[in-house]
């Protein structure tokens, strides 16, 4: 019997809408290319994933994992100097204030077994090869599991797919972003550095040496430290060697990352990726809608992509449980949460923007220390409703005289520059991304 909803993509953004859906007694089906555990980057939470982890049954999971607790996030200069932890407990004094480094393919994993448990039909090995439509409206997927090509029809379909983006680029509907054009190349390491106590699990966001760009500093179990280095793609990846010789000229301009990996050995190849933010000019149409990374994706800076998946998975979700129980699966109904969406992302690119054109937290602090609990509420994610918005004034107060502010941009609004790009994602050196 043919679903009321399909999912493209097992990642944290299907797995979120996917669960909540089948709460409400909604039949769902969710294919998934892969088998898992299968591997992915993206290993640091925020805080405020809590509150969706909650909703989907996930936090005894998570209680019981041996996932590193993070009570923070620590910003390390070009010298190597520290700023002060920004602690989430300090601003927030709830359960929700620690939160994990995960591993992913283990995360995932738990995920997805979790959208099992609640009742998602779940289909692993199983490719979406197209969406099928009749006029304007999505009515279901073309799959190709054991039996070959099969068509499933549903009353939605919600694109999962991340990075992929599987309706974002048949409709022609990535921007990308005209500043963030990123890289990332990283490796893991046992042995590296670890503080103690509660810091043992901060993240650290290192800028390297020459200020072209920054390392992050994941600790995970099994005394295994995840650090990558993201900066501009052409410096990262034009007239450069290898990735191995690439990551260790960035080691060794960076005093913060080479004195924490002197005693350490690296236990993978190199992982790179082309690091592109963009967004979707639009999150729904009729009989579909997009979630995660297959809607957007924001610079890792500040840690906030499975936030993002997880957060649009629910209000994804809202609209869509809303819109089945009165027959309206139009684009109104179904993307009635975009606008919520994209000012938060837009309030914490902003901040991803700033960093770029050397805001300091540290000086930030010192100048407005009434407004060190504002910007910690950024960090942690609470990004979807206006309250933060008076950190901007203080923030550009502490401009040089004559230094531009921050273009704004916004997917929704700009021209679709969708192309024939393919995936975002470079082969790895090291194992399958
Ligand atoms: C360098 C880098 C560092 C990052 N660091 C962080 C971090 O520290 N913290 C953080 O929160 N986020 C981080 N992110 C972002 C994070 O990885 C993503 O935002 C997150 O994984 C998005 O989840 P998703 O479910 O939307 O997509 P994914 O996790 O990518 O899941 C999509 C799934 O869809 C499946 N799929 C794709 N196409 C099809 C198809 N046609 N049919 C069936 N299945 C399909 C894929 O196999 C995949 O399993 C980072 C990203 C990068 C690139």
């Amino acid at each position: 019997m043919d679903p009321e909803v399909v999912v493209i993509g097992g990642g944290p953004a299907g797995s979120t809408v996917s669960t909540l859906l089948a709460k409400q007694g909604i039949a769902v089906q969710l294919f998934e290319r892969e088998r898992f555990p299968r591997f992915h980057i993206g290993e640091s939470l925020i805080p405020e994933t809590y509150w969706v982890l909650k909703q989907l049954d996930m936090l005894p999971k998570m209680h019981a994992s041996h996932f590193v607790k993070k009570y923070s996030v620590q910003f390390v200069n070009s010298e190597g100097r520290e700023s002060a932890p920004f602690y989430f407990w300090d601003n927030k004094p709830h359960e929700c204030s620690q939160t994990w480094q995960v591993v992913r393919s283990e995360f995932d994993m738990m995920m997805l077994d979790n959208a099992r448990e609640h009742g998602v039909d779940v289909h692993e090995g199983v490719r979406v090869h197209d969406v099928l439509f009749e006029g304007d409206r999505a009515v279901g997927v073309k799959i190709r599991d054991e039996q070959g090509f099969r068509e499933i029809r549903a009353k939605v379909v919600v694109d999962a797919s991340g990075q992929n983006g599987l309706l974002m680029n048949r409709l022609g509907l990535r921007v990308w972003d005209p500043i963030l054009n990123k890289g990332a190349i990283w490796t893991y390491w046992e042995n590296a550095y670890r503080d103690t106590g509660r810091d043992e699990g901060a993240t650290l966001v290192i800028q390297n040496g020459n200020k072209q760009g920054w390392f992050w500093y994941i600790p995970q179990h099994d005394n295994i430290v995840s650090i990558g280095v993201v900066a501009p793609f052409d410096y990262l990846f034009k007239g450069r060697n290898n990735y191995a010789q690439t990551y260790e000229e960035e080691v060794e301009l960076c005093p913060g990352v080479k004195q924490r990996v002197a005693k350490a050995k690296k236990v993978t190849g190199y992982f790179a990726t082309k690091d592109y933010s963009y967004r979707s000019t639009r999150v729904a149409g009729d009989g579909w809608v997009l979630v995660g990374d297959a809607f957007g994706f924001l610079d890792p800076l500040y840690s906030s992509g499975v936030l993002l998946a997880l957060k649009s998975g629910q209000l994804a979700s809202e609209a869509i449980i809303d819109g089945l129980s009165r027959n309206d699966t139009s684009e109104a109904q179904l993307g009635k949460w975009g606008t919520v969406f994209n000012e938060g992302v837009d309030r914490m690119r902003r901040l991803v923007c700033e960093y770029y054109s050397g805001f300091s937290f540290g000086r930030m602090i010192r100048e407005y220390p009434e407004l060190r609990g504002t910007l910690t509420d950024l960090l942690i994610g609470d990004l979807f409703h206006n309250g933060t918005d008076k950190v901007w004034g203080p923030l550009e107060s502490l401009y040089e005289e004559g230094k531009p502010s921050i273009p704004q941009w916004n997917a929704g609004t700009a021209a679709s520059q969708a192309t024939d790009k393919e995936s975002l994602l470079v082969l790895p050196e090291g194992r399958r991304r």
